[in-house]
């Protein structure tokens, strides 16, 4: 059973702690929180994600380009591929693809846009 189906009191009031989302670089925990703003607390599991998600993002991919027909390609670690998927975004086809700044380019995925919305 989830932590998080039982009922955590705060331990300053004594209020029942509700549940609530935190964003935190796009990146969704689930957290409870104390009515009368005394404590939060993150789900385990979502904060040990986060921290997955935070050290990939440290992390530097020297990837190589590669011709494919009249486009270049380039190949994205399975590192990061496996992270998405576990994160229960799993990713279609289509990936919208954007000249960001001179430079450097920037991928979106689908999923990822809708739950934004
Ligand atoms: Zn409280």
């Amino acid at each position: 059973m989830d932590i998080f189906e039982h009922t955590i009191l705060c331990k300053k009031c004594g209020k029942e702690m509700e549940r609530a989302t935190v964003i935190r670089n796009g990146f969704q925990l689930r957290a409870l929180v104390c009515p009368n703003g005394h404590d939060k607390i993150i789900h385990p599991k979502d904060e040990e994600e986060y921290k997955k998600f935070k050290d990939l993002r440290e992390k530097e991919f020297k990837v190589k380009m590669r011709i494919v027909g009249n486009s270049y390609a380039v190949s994205i670690p399975k590192e990061i591929v496996s992270f998405m998927q576990d994160q229960e975004k799993l990713m279609n086809d289509m990936v919208k693809l954007c000249f960001e700044e001179s430079g450097r380019l920037s991928l979106t995925f689908d999923k990822f846009l809708e739950k934004e919305k």
